[in-house]
């Protein structure tokens, strides 16, 4: 019987032959359930096996939200208008281009991807993250989420970082920058060594925070990897639009800072924000370039001053 229920009696009361009967009892037996709480709910009952029922979940959310977030870039790439907010306007991707690309990601997806989605629930019940409803409340469910986008900036950027010296460049991450000008599709269309290690950024993450915390929910999760899917296809995407969520907030690194980084192959590691760049003195592109110059004379000025 599926955990989703703490009360193991409940799950047996709503138990039905189809997912639509399911559903329908939970809807009659636990009324105070949210809309999305209760198709939670009838999901795991009615799968009757949680391995299942989650690794199933984890594998069609990753491939709907990932290409229907890729969508949306496909059809701008084909409407002249949007061409004023490309950031290579003259380098818009080639239909060829875009088939190899998605390919070789769905490739990956059921090579690389299948196996830890398989095997992530029964460590989830090992680490503690709970399937039960009802879920957590929104507020915990944000701040989880915004740390986690936090600490998957700085895995990503030590990692990314690590993945641009030599034989690493030269064997693993050559090919995510096959595409100097990127699209939507490519965020994914990596080596998958890079896959995996940049995937810990995503996974391991939060599995750090429930060793540490003992509590975290897989529908925080589930939620979590639906905004990072949506942040690697909008940083590749290539075009920064007057609303773009950097716009707004500074700090945000978006299509702008990654688009450079394909660009110049060389400076905006960092995934979700600009301060490591910008402390570490790595931001990419030539305006950045000149500021870091400058920036070194002052400081060569400042220690002669000092010394004279
Ligand atoms: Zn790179
Ligand atoms: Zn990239």
């Amino acid at each position: 019987m599926s955990a989703v229920f703490q009360n193991s009696t409940i799950g047996a009361l709503i138990k039905d032959e189809s997912f639509s009967g399911t559903l329908q009892n939970v809807y009659q037996f636990q009324p105070q359930l949210n809309f999305l709480e209760k198709y939670w709910a009838a999901w795991y009952v009615y799968m009757n096996n949680d391995v299942l029922a989650t690794g199933l979940m984890f594998f069609l959310l990753h491939e709907f939200m990932y290409f229907f977030r890729c969508l949306p870039w496909l059809i701008i790439d084909q409407v002249p208008f949007f061409r004023r907010y490309k950031l290579q306007p003259t380098k818009i991707p080639s239909a060829k281009e875009q088939w190899h690309c998605f390919k070789s990601v769905v490739l990956s997806h059921f090579l690389v991807e299948a196996i830890p989605i398989w095997t992530f629930h029964p460590m989830c019940e090992k680490l503690g993250i709970t399937v039960e409803v009802p879920f957590p409340t929104l507020k915990r469910m944000a701040l989880e989420i915004c740390l986690f986008f936090v600490l998957e900036d700085v895995w990503h950027y030590w990692a990314h970082r690590l993945f641009h010296y030599g034989a690493f460049y030269k064997y693993i991450h050559k090919q995510h920058h096959r595409y100097a000008a990127p699209f939507g599709m490519a965020a994914e269309y990596a080596h998958p060594v890079e896959t995996m290690t940049l995937g810990f950024g995503t996974v391991g993450m939060p599995i750090l925070y429930v060793m540490y915390t003992g509590n975290l929910h897989l529908f925080t999760l589930c939620v979590w990897i639906t905004l990072r899917l949506f942040q690697a296809v909008d940083a590749h995407s290539g075009y920064d639009f007057p609303w773009s969520l950097n716009k707004f907030l500074p700090f945000w690194a978006g299509a702008e800072h990654h688009d450079l980084h394909h660009h110049y192959f060389i400076g905006n590691y960092a995934s979700s924000f600009r301060w490591w760049d910008y402390y570490l003195d790595t931001e990419a592109g030539p305006e950045a370039k000149a500021a870091r110059e400058e920036k070194m004379k002052r400081r060569a000025t400042r220690r002669v001053k000092k010394t004279i």
